[in-house]
């Protein structure tokens, strides 16, 4: 027996109903305005951001490619994937924050002037520091040696430089930070380390250094370590483990877990083919040319590129291409065209959505005409308009295939944490330090 009729037919409605008595018209009216108001603002405000882009699918790029790669660096500034300025800061300065200005023009690639005439949006500062003697470190890599030191100097010193310049420089950590850096007008600096060397054989000090903001790990340098094998310079080494060490095959676990991405620049080719077989995130090659262009062993052969992409079996990654001449083309040779040519070439194996820049500033001699500074990125842009990239294509190229990318891996590590697979407890299985006895 219904005692409401209204609760019995609509319990919950009765509520609302006896509240929407209490909207007075005035009161209606006044939402209606904030919600009109809000709509409208935020219609203006995705205008302005967007402005630039709506107006080029309108009307299409100018013909200009210097004015072309003007508007596409409006959209997405350039982020490269790799700078020494820090080598050269540790090299020339001893790491005196204080006595580099980079507010002036420095002698070689990279002050703040020419970065922002280059529409540098963001870059990893490569926390560098050099392979030792193979003598000194010993057969199986275990002789001591200051490279966990000199590396945490070289990640102080980007975190000074940084901190020196506020206006300019933004600290980030993730493809988030790096956006945010970007719409702040600041450049983002990202950090990356270039060796498994640099860590000590040891998991454990880069979980630390993951800790302290480090993004990558080119995983060797020019010489093997405890994890894997290096590519050499222009001719290939005689490989130490075939590839990845069992450590190593460890540590890339763990890198997908951190979040720290994997940097296959430098790396032997049989290193490069099994991680990217066995990584479960994108991977970079932070500053790689295409061997098919100039045959070194340093630079990517196409069976490589051939392993990137979205289909089964093949793994994201972005190639990001170097600039430094011995890498580029026979001697005196390297010009912004023999770029453009390598970039080209691993945008038809792999496709457009897999190149970026690494253009390796500060870290080479040598001169490649037509980009011989950080100041100099959009005379590259042009060239590839020139030769019928599009707007996509070249925004993708400038930063937005390595952000698509970072933010898979990051996606990868948040899977993996939250099913709680557990950090890696390895320890090199050739140390013999640890576990000791005790002596009291
Ligand atoms: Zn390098």
């Amino acid at each position: 027996m219904p005692v409401n009729g209204q609760n019995e037919y609509a319990p919950l409605l009765g509520i609302h109903s006896s509240h929407r008595k209490h909207i007075t018209p005035l009161a209606r009216t006044a939402i209606s305005a904030i919600l009109f108001t809000a709509i409208v603002v935020t219609v203006i405000v995705n205008l302005t951001i967007y402005w630039d882009d709506l107006w080029d699918l309108i009307h299409g790029l100018p013909s200009d490619p210097d004015e072309a790669a003007s508007r596409v660096l409006n959209s997405m500034p350039v982020i490269d994937g790799h700078i020494d300025l820090a080598d050269l800061v540790r090299a020339k300065y001893s790491n005196n924050a204080s006595a580099v200005n980079l507010r002036l023009f420095t002698p070689e690639h990279v002050d703040i002037p020419r970065l922002r005439r280059g529409r540098v949006g963001g870059f990893f500062w490569s926390a560098y520091v050099a392979c030792p003697q193979p003598e000194a470190e010993g057969p199986d890599f275990l002789n001591p040696s200051w490279r966990v030191r000199d590396t945490l100097e070289q990640i102080d010193i980007v975190k000074l430089l940084v901190d020196d310049y506020p206006d300019v420089f933004r600290l980030a950590t993730s493809s988030s930070e790096v956006e945010k850096a970007i719409r702040s007008g600041r450049i983002a600096s990202l950090i990356g380390l270039e060796g498994g060397h640099q860590i000590g054989t040891s998991i454990a000090a880069l979980r630390q250094l993951y800790a302290l903001g480090v993004r990558y790990m080119t995983l060797t340098h020019f010489c093997h370590n405890a994890f894997a094998d290096s590519g050499g310079y222009l001719e290939p080494l005689t490989p130490r483990w075939g590839g990845l060490s069992p450590l190593g095959r460890t540590l890339i676990q763990e890198m997908n877990r951190l979040g720290m991405l994997i940097d296959l620049s430098h790396t032997s080719d049989e290193t490069a083919r099994q991680t990217l077989n066995l990584t479960k995130a994108p991977v970079i090659f932070s500053h790689s040319s295409a061997r098919s262009v100039h045959n070194i062993a340093r630079n990517v052969p196409d069976d490589i590129l051939k392993l990137i992409g979205e289909q089964p079996g093949k793994t994201d990654a972005v190639v990001m291409v170097n600039f430094a001449p011995v890498f580029v083309a026979p001697q005196g040779e390297a010009n912004v065209s023999a770029v453009a040519d390598h970039i080209d070439h691993i945008a038809n194996v792999t496709g457009k959505q897999h190149v970026g820049l690494g253009s390796d500033f500060d870290g080479f001699g040598g001169t490649t005409q037509g980009l011989e500074d950080v100041s100099k990125y959009p005379n590259l842009i042009a060239e590839l308009y020139h030769r019928g990239w599009n707007k996509t294509e070249l925004v993708g190229l400038a930063g937005r295939n390595l952000l698509r990318v970072m933010a898979g891996a990051e996606n990868t590590a948040k899977q993996l944490q939250s099913a709680r697979v557990r950090p890696k407890y390895d320890i090199y299985d050739k140390r013999t330090d640890i576990p000791y006895d005790r002596e009291f």
